[in-house]
Order: C-alpha cells, then structure tokens, then sequence
C-alpha cells in the first residue's frame, strides 16, 4: 500500500477494515443522480469491487472492496458519466444533502444545493479545511436535518425573483451531539455562496486541525464569531440573479415512489433495475433519501399504479422497517459492532408498534446514521469485555419525539439487553 492513502481522502476515498481494501464514496447534490450514472456506479462496483453499492444518510452512494490500484480507473469511470467524488471525505465541503425531497420547495432546495456543490466542489479555498464542512438545503424544518449541518438552510418565504434561506450554522452530531443556531433569517439566495464562504474562511483561519465549527463556537461563542463572518469581505456581499432554464433536474413531485432498500445495501443489480425505472418514469433520475432509500418522482401524465407495479416486479416491496443503518465493524475501521447483523436481529424482536417507528443504528459514537434523529436511535457506545473475556458491543439507546434531538434513555446495553427493551415496545 503506498504511503499517499491519507491523501485520498480528498478524493472520497477511505481504507476499509479489511486490510488493502478501500471505500470510494460519490458526491451527490441533494441525493440526486441520473440513470446512466447510475448505471456507472453499477458498473464500477462490478468491474472493480464486489457488485454492492452503499447508500449514505447523506444522500451519496458508496462502494466497496477497491484496491488501491484499481482507484484511478474509478475515478475515471465515474468521470466519464460527470460524477464527482472531489471533497466528499476529509477537510473539504462534503455532498450537500437534502431531505426534503418531495415537498413543494425541493426544486429550489435541490437548484441550491447543485449550485453550492458546484461552487465548493475542488474549490481549492475550501480543500484545507481543519475537519469536514456539511453542508443541507431543507424545503422545510420538518426533517430536523438543518441542526445537523455546519451551514443548514431552511427556505423561507420568497418572492418569483428570488428565494430567502434561514441560516443555521454549528451544528453535528458525533461524540459532541450540539444542534445548529439560527445565524440570519430571511437571507436572499444571491447571498448564500458568498456567506457560507466567510463562514468556512472563518471556521479555517480560527479552528484547530481535527475540529468542527462546532468547537470554535464553543470556544469564542456567539457573538464572536458573528463579528469575525461580518469582518469577511464575501459576508454581505449578493451575486447577481441569474436567468436561464430552471436548474432542477428531478420532475416537479406530483407523485413520488419510494423503493425501500434494506439497510441501504443494493446489488449492482437491483441498482440497474431502479435505472431503467428512473428511465421509463421518472425523467431519467433518481434520489438517495436520508433514509437511504431510492426516490422517483413521476413525470407529469405517468400513471404510478404502472410505475409502482415495475418497482414491485424488481423486488422493491414494503420495508421491514424503517431502519438507518451503517456499515459498521463489517467495512468500516473504527466501527465497534456488525450493524447489519445487529439491525436484523432487532427486527427479529419487534412487535408492530416497533416498526412502525423510525430506527437508526451507528456502529460507534460518530453517529453516521444521525440516531439522535430517529424515533429509536441506537449508538454502539464501547467494546467491554463480557464474563467469557471476550470484548462484546455496548449500545446507548436514544428516544426522540421529533423535537430537536432524541434523548438518551439507556445506557451501555448488551445485545440481549437492547432486544428486550426493543421486544417490551411492542
Ligand atoms: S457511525 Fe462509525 S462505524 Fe458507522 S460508518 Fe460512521 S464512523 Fe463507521
């Protein structure tokens, strides 16, 4: 393995458990992602991993089981159909995410974050940054997931010239779990790229390596930070309108389908399948949910009994249950529990009151399935040594009632433990 593999994180690339193994993750703004390069993704996972394609909470697709030198053709495969894996792992503006798919404001939440990953994506400004920079769009508070971003935007009321954005800055989950602020309300669209990047040159030129904007706010608070984003030359400065064909590639939802995938996890296969569906119905493209799940939004005159009744004949049915889960000790090198195992042994247990409700599960306290998001979000808090001297997963167990973050409520569960508290939900 040569001695360059911490660079490639910059190209959305990780080191698997698995020694010699690696992970390339692609950027998509919004989780949005057109047939044929779905099909490119496909193709690459068989051509060069083992046929399976991951699906994040942040809306990006992942695939495994690369060797190293197989990572430039990659990289060209996903090129050659416009994919993007630039900034989608370490110090750089990571995918920009939105869960607000198929609510009335999506097409100009997913025009915006197209722009903002256009602007921020191998912006050499923003490719140093001391830790990952997140960045989501929402339509709407609903989902939450604007106090999950280091910049959130929330559409507020506008006028047929020009959108305004709520700004909520400082927000990630993690070790540190710590909701967004409101910054600004009311901000107009040509304002948003210029102030996220006086944030982002703030966040740089105060932040120690390894920390989140998070941590800076903690140290110099508020009303600090405030003043040093209002010293940025780009901090009030507003880019011209722009006119032209509308930027949303996604049909305007009339009617939206949901292909529900098991913890994320699709074949090459079922992912070429969801292609031709998003050919035949959806104009062409396709969406990775927050709950990483596919979405299809019909073109007008489409009749969804059809589309529904393709998605069915290609084995999307009804969810178990709705459940995040990451890769955890199966791929990933800091996780401490095999998610996917754990994840169907709960549902196993689960009564239908239990699945009727939103789960999550993270493979350690880094919380990439935003569990504090979930109505039962379960974190993998340690490996303790059980009475056979043989170190077992502990889990902490959240409960939310969709008001800012879920609570803890159980501490270090053993597995047995974990599925009677989730069996006695009934
Ligand atoms: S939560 Fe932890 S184990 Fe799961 S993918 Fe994130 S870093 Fe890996």
């Amino acid at each position: 393995m040569s001695d360059r593999v911490a660079e490639y994180r910059l190209d959305g690339i990780y080191r698997q458990r698995q020694e010699g193994f690696f992970m390339q993750r692609v950027k998509l703004a919004a989780g949005v992602i057109s047939a044929d390069q779905a099909r490119a993704v496909a193709s690459a996972s068989i051509d060069f991993g083992k046929g399976t394609i991951h699906l994040t909470t942040r809306g990006s697709m992942e695939i495994h089981w690369l060797t190293e030198t197989d990572l430039p053709a990659v990289k060209r495969a996903l090129a050659a159909v416009g994919l993007t894996s630039r900034g989608a792992c370490g110090g750089a503006v990571r995918g920009v995410t939105c869960a607000s798919q198929g609510a009335v404001g999506f097409p100009e939440a997913e025009t915006m974050a197209g722009r903002i990953h256009r602007h921020f994506t191998a912006n050499p400004r923003f490719e140093r940054l001391p830790k990952k920079f997140k960045i989501g769009v929402e339509a709407d508070v609903t989902s939450r997931r604007h106090l999950i971003q280091d910049v959130g935007l929330v559409l507020a009321e506008g006028d047929d010239n020009a959108s305004l954005y709520d700004v909520y800055v400082a927000g990630g989950l993690g070790r540190e779990p710590q909701p967004g602020f409101l910054f600004e309300n009311g901000v107009v669209e040509g304002r948003i790229i210029p102030l996220i990047e006086a944030i982002a040159s703030v966040y740089t030129a105060n932040t120690q390596a390894g920390k989140r904007l998070k941590h800076l706010i903690r140290e110099v608070g508020e009303a600090e930070f405030r003043r040093l984003v209002a010293l940025e030359p780009s901090a009030a400065e507003e880019l011209p309108s722009v006119s032209g064909l509308p930027e949303n590639l996604t049909p305007v939802a009339g009617v939206r389908l949901i292909a529900p995938v098991q913890f994320g996890e699709l074949s090459s296969a079922q992912l070429n399948d969801l292609a031709d569906i998003a050919a035949q119905w959806s104009a062409g493209f396709l969406m990775v949910t927050a709950d990483q799940d596919i979405a299809f939004h019909l073109s007008d005159g489409f009749n969804s009994g059809e589309a529904d009744s393709a998605l069915q004949r290609a084995g999307f049915g009804t969810s178990q249950a709705s459940f995040r889960v990451c890769p955890g000790s199966h791929q990933c090198r800091v996780g401490l529990s095999p998610t996917r195992d754990i994840a169907r042994s709960l549902i196993e247990v689960m009564g239908p009151a239990a699945k009727g409700m939103s789960w999550a599960l993270s493979g350690c306290p880094n919380s990439c399935t935003q569990p504090q998001l979930a109505d039962a979000g379960i974190i993998t808090a340690a490996l303790v040594k059980d009475e056979d001297g043989e170190r077992a997963p502990r889990f902490d167990l959240y409960r939310g009632d969709n008001q800012g973050f879920g609570v803890l409520v159980e501490h270090s569960l053993t597995l047995k433990q974990l599925c009677r508290k989730v069996q006695e939900i009934g």
